[in-house]
């Protein structure tokens, strides 16, 4: 067979750098020899080695441990591109054999040999042989593991040391190949074709003699993985190997001086300072935090790896922040290190701990944050739920990978089976996804659709729930979330992206809550307030059905004056809390029977509470009912046709304004604009009730008038619109709704189809159409700005919040995104990363 040799390569300080193609642990292994740490002779195999042994290339293990001494024992690692990416674990003590287990024994006495050999053999059952791992469970004799070996095998425990090797190195090859391997490395970025190294390495015995000094192994860190605060954590466990405890007798100790017990640091004081001096060592020159596997064998130090600390979101942040405070690394790198995505994790929710709750059982808690959804059983439904924008909640029996593309687009994830290892829970924590598994009281039946709690209630699909991933408790209904704790780290890092960044970031805020947490999250304004969210509430509701009912131009201007005192209340408390930062109101934008009843029940009720008799209300609805209300009597046309809704806000916008401290420019916005004509009757409108509230009050004040382009024509005549708008904010809500000629209520019936046939990449709902609605952002901002340069150009839709939609707003040259408020921070940061 025409096959290439594997060519193992010796870690040495003077040898070739180690690129890409023998991943990160080689790479990072090579480091820590060159900074002169004392790591075992150890060997590497690059990903084209591996592939090759997966699908079959011979390999020499003989030939492979001459690199080691005659005697050694060594271990197997994988090296992937990237440690999140996993990968097969790692296999101890191969070539052990009877011959060196005996001459062990005589070494280091018979437990330590019999607990070298006992783990050799059981990985080499179970992650080898792939017989079932139980078959040893009980038994710690080494012969009766081996006859129980070659029963069930047919042959003997294999004895070569190079046979070994050449065994572990296959399977573990080949593990990488595995479907569910591959599906899971793909949930958390792995490209479709992720290589895995392999790192051979001598074994620095944990186990001795215990005349000989102390040995044993552990893991130490100097930062906690939940916060990212310096804190010493990690486990020493005496005569043990690996990660885990290995044998009876093994002493755990605590690290550090510790009232409750003996410590490492008590035990082996100058080993322990030579830990923490190699902890310092590569903090300061991998600039990264590490945790370090280490063995001491017979009072010596061994190094045997370094991984980048284990994190949490908050944890990474801190860290990030920490690292460039201490001048480890630049501050652009600190936020250049987190992905945006990742604060999505910060800003977990939580179930409001005092909030009374109707629990309907409880599972295990396998990924944190709480999520309120609706029930869907299937990855389809999950996904058609995804298209609508509809957060789910995906219930199955368990996980398997045809789930993942589900769980993808899922809010979060129940299962009745599995456990804190089980699939769901392992992509779910990689997906950063909420999840409680294991809910095995709930009872699932998949053809009727239901699912049947412990207590008899039966919830069906569509039925909202809540889950809390950090607690696993399953609630009815949404139930009351706390927003999470943000701590200084974040604000930190945050505002090195603020000063990096080029592009504004403002929040759509509606009420005063929202304005708060877009303050919170140091939103740089309002970008969009959607008044018609301030007509809702049931008192003002009936003050703006009568004035919709109203048949004479005075009845009109009576319930007009009732609403003037709230809409007044509503724009100052928006300017207090917004506290000098812009503010900018849209007039009211939606159809006006959207305020009005829809059902019999609602018309009797309004009926009686304007006094008029039902037929005269029913009548009044019909006539006021649209065969397609989002292209019917909305936004400015709603506003030239009864002209005096627009002057009642804007006289509530510039009261308000003169009222308060706060010294910002008002801004008031326009929407559903098409022709130029609309924007000179509204202006014109508008600059009279300022000129008249300006000598009511004798106050002089300025206001920004603006328009939303949310139609094609309003942004191929935006130069005819420039002429009297001092800003244009593109709604690509409405404008992709328009421009594909796609019902933003609709879309979801044929949005799935449409995304798994490929007609659409994305639902151009959540990823802004960088080729049609995109170009008409291009020519609306080109024609604007032709018009009148210095216009402000900005982006108010929901993909104001989408990293590759603020990429191409801040190419086109706009001056800021605007976003809900939860996506702010992130806006923040995908702002930065694009400056950098
Ligand atoms: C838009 O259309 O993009 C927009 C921001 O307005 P709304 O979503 O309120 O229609
Ligand atoms: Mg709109």
């Amino acid at each position: 067979k025409d096959q290439k040799p594997i060519e193992p390569l010796l870690i040495t300080p003077d040898a070739p750098v180690l690129g890409g193609v023998h991943g990160g642990r080689a790479k990072c292994l090579q480091r820590l020899v060159r900074l002169g740490l004392p790591v075992p002779p150890t060997v590497a195999l690059d990903f084209a080695a591996v592939r090759g042994i997966a699908s079959g290339a011979y390999v020499d293990g003989g030939a492979l441990l001459e690199a080691f001494a005659p005697d050694a024992l060594v271990s197997v690692r994988p090296s992937s591109e990237d440690p999140d990416w996993g990968g097969p674990g790692t296999i101890l003590n191969i070539g052990m054999n009877d011959a060196r287990h005996a001459a062990l024994a005589a070494r280091l006495g018979r437990g330590a040999a019999d607990a070298l050999y006992r783990r050799f053999i059981q990985s080499y059952t179970a992650h080898v042989a792939r017989l079932d791992p139980d078959l040893h469970s009980g038994a710690g004799d080494i012969r009766e593991m081996l006859a129980a070996f070659e029963a069930e095998m047919d042959e003997p425990f294999p004895q070569s040391p190079g046979r070994q090797l050449a065994e572990v190195l296959r399977a573990m090859a080949q593990a990488w190949e595995g479907t569910s391997a591959r599906l899971l490395r793909q949930a958390k970025g792995a490209p479709p074709d992720a290589g895995l190294g392999l790192v051979v390495q001598a074994m620095a015995l944990g186990v001795g003699d215990p005349a000989g000094g102390e040995s044993g192994a552990g893991v130490i860190q100097f930062v906690s993985s939940s916060t990212g605060e310096p804190r010493v954590t990690g486990r020493y466990l005496g005569q043990s190997q690996g990660r885990e405890a290995l044998g009876a007798g093994g002493r755990a100790l605590y690290l550090t001086r510790d009232p409750r017990g003996p410590s490492l640091e008590d035990l082996c004081p100058d080993l322990f300072d030579s830990l923490q001096d190699h902890g310092l060592l590569c903090r300061r020159r991998l600039r990264e935090e590490m945790q370090i596997e280490f063995v001491i064998h017979h009072g010596a130090l061994w190094i045997l790896d370094a991984v980048r600390v284990r994190r949490s979101s908050r944890a990474a942040v801190r860290i990030a922040v920490d690292l460039a405070t201490d001048g480890v690394i630049p501050q652009f790198e600190a936020v250049l290190r987190i992905e945006p995505r990742a604060l999505n994790d910060l800003l977990h929710r939580q179930v409001d701990p005092d909030a009374v709750l109707d629990r309907f059982g409880n599972g295990i808690a396998a990924s944190p944050g709480a999520a309120t959804g609706r029930i869907v059983f299937s990855a389809r439904a999950a996904q058609a739920s995804a298209a609508r924008e509809e957060p789910c909640i995906l219930v199955r029996r368990e996980t398997k990978p045809e789930d993942v593309r589900g769980m993808h687009v899922s809010a979060g994830v129940l299962t009745e089976r599995g456990g804190v290892t089980s699939h769901a829970a392992m992509i779910a924590r990689g997906l950063g996804l909420p999840a409680v598994v294991g809910a095995s009281k709930l009872h699932l039946d998949h053809k009727a659709g239901t699912l049947t709690t412990e207590d008899g209630r039966v919830l069906g699909e569509g039925d909202v729930i809540t889950i809390d991933g950090s607690s696993g408790s399953l609630i009815t209904g949404a139930a009351p979330l706390l927003e999470p704790v943000l701590d200084d780290a974040f604000r930190s890092l945050l505002g090195w992206a603020d000063a990096l960044r080029d592009i504004g970031v403002r929040a759509n805020a509606d009420t005063p809550a929202e304005a708060v947490m877009a303050r919170r999250f140091e939103a740089e304004g309002i970008g969009l307030c959607r008044t018609e969210h301030m007509f809702f509430e049931e008192d003002r509701l009936t003050v703006m059905r009568e004035m919709i009912f109203a048949e004479r131009p005075e009845d009109r201007a009576a319930a007009l004056e009732r609403l003037l005192p709230v809409q007044r209340a509503d724009y100052s408390e928006l300017f207090r809390i917004m506290d000098g930062y812009p503010v900018c109101i849209r007039l009211l934008d939606p159809p006006l029977h959207e305020f009005l009843p829809a059902d019999r029940a609602g018309m009797l009720d309004l009926a009686r509470a304007l006094g008029l008799p039902l037929s005269q209300v029913a009548d009044r609805i019909a006539a006021l009912s649209e065969l397609n209300p989002m292209l019917g009597m909305r936004g400015v046309r709603l506003g030239i046709a009864v002209p005096e809704i627009y002057a009642m806000q804007a006289r509530a916008i510039f009261e308000a304004a003169v009222q308060g401290e706060s010294a910002a420019v008002p801004e008031v916005m326009i929407p559903l604009v098409s022709a130029r004509r609309e924007v000179e009757l509204v202006k014109a409108q508008i600059d009279g009730v300022a000129a008249a509230v300006r000598s009511e009050t004798g106050r002089a004040f300025d206001y920004r008038l603006g328009v939303m382009v949310e139609t094609p024509r309003a942004a191929l005549r935006a130069g005819d619109i420039a002429e009297s708008a001092m800003f244009l904010s593109f709604g690509t809500n409405d404008l992709t709704q328009m421009t594909y000629g796609l019902s933003r209520d609709d879309a979801g019936h044929f949005m799935n189809a449409y995304v798994s046939r490929g007609v659409f990449d994305e639902d151009p709902f959540l990823k802004l159409d960088m080729e049609g609605v995109g170009e008409l952002l291009s020519i609306g901002a080109a024609r604007g700005r032709a018009v009148r340069p210095d216009i402000i150009l900005s982006v108010c839709g929901e993909h104001g919040g989408d990293p590759d939609s603020i990429a191409f707003c801040r190419n086109a040259g706009f001056s800021y995104v605007s976003c809900s408020p939860f996506r702010v921070p992130l806006a923040r940061l995908a702002a930065a990363h694009l400056a950098i």
